[in-house]
């Protein structure tokens, strides 16, 4: 099928990308790389009356390090490539190359956009999940209310749904560097590589001095409407890291869940890879902590 016909907008500003949202809003939808956008016109899943082609803003191309080393924020037009290469980026977070190496194909990721994927919303997309575990926050902006910042945990609430207001655009994703001695780990299964996981999971542990773990928190995809983060230190706290109880971690992780069954898996399968990539992340993260002593 061909897409419904439109009308094709292409600012060269951040300002007039904004004063169009706002003119033809409610029936405006920005295009950034089109992976999930096209897709869904193709098949007339979406027909907006107006396209607001983001492409020429080269200002919201951009990867960066915040001064302390302590944040990466990401523009909307920077494509999931550039954030995958990104040396300044890797040295302060793996977990966003390591993770970002799960998002479909390199193909799609030259032109799909990190901002995109998490404006988006599929509760299978895996940066929707990495942002929620780090704390992350989301910028938007609009042309009646000017720039705002919120949280993850405020940003997602529901399958393919966000905060954002009608006319918004969301111009960068910043995902904090978690601090003290942590490691992070992204692990997931999907029918084939590059597919949508079935379940997919990311975790964080925090180790203290004595190398005992401090805490330890996981984040889910493709097991709820919406990225799922839970805290699991009650399971590990206080223990040496490579003695850990990573297993009832994993159990309190899947006894916390409740996926929903589809024509993928089962809620039952879904369960137990929740319960057994929880276990192995968590443990190969607290091994990644013992040795960086500091950066995930
Ligand atoms: C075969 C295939 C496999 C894939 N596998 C995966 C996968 O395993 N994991 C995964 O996470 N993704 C996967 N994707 C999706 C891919 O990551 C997309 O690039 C991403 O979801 C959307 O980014 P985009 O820049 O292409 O956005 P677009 O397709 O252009 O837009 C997607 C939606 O977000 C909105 N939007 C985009 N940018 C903004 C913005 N700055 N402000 C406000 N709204 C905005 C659009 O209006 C639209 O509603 C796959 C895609 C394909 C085609």
């Amino acid at each position: 099928m061909k897409p419904a016909g439109f009308t094709y907008h292409r600012p060269a500003t951040v300002d007039d990308a904004v004063a169009v949202l706002a003119e033809v809003s409610p029936a405006g939808k920005v295009l950034a790389g089109g992976q999930s956008l096209v897709p869904l016109l193709s098949m007339r899943l979406a027909s907006p009356e107006h396209l607001v082609d983001i492409n020429r803003l080269a200002d919201l191309a951009y990867v960066r390090v915040g001064d302390d080393g302590g944040s990466v924020t990401v523009g909307a037009l920077a494509r999931h490539a550039d954030v995958e290469r990104d040396a300044a980026a890797h040295a302060v977070l793996p977990l966003l190359r390591d993770t970002l190496r799960h998002v479909a194909h390199p193909t799609i990721r030259n032109r799909g956009t990190t901002v995109g994927s998490i404006a988006h919303a599929d509760p299978s997309g895996e940066m929707t999940a990495v942002l929620a575990l780090l704390g992350g926050t989301v910028t938007l902006r609009s042309a009646a209310a000017g720039e705002r910042t919120v949280a993850a945990h405020d940003f997602f609430t529901g399958p393919m749904s966000t905060c954002a207001d009608v006319g918004e655009l969301v111009t960068s994703v910043t995902f904090p560097v978690p601090e003290g001695r942590t490691g992070a780990v992204w692990t997931e299964v999907a029918r084939r590589h590059g597919d949508y996981a079935v379940c997919g999971t990311g975790v964080v542990v925090t180790l203290d001095d004595d190398l005992r773990v401090a805490g330890a928190r996981a984040a889910y995809i493709s097991v709820a409407p919406e990225p799922v983060v839970l805290d699991l230190s009650e399971a590990v706290v206080g223990a040496m890291y490579d003695d850990a109880d990573w297993p009832a971690a994993g159990r309190l992780a899947a006894g916390r869940l409740d996926p929903d069954e589809d024509i993928h898996a089962t809620a039952a399968y879904r369960s137990h890879l929740a319960e057994v990539l929880t276990t192995r992340a968590l443990r190969e993260a607290a091994g990644r902590a013992s040795v960086t002593g500091g950066r995930p």
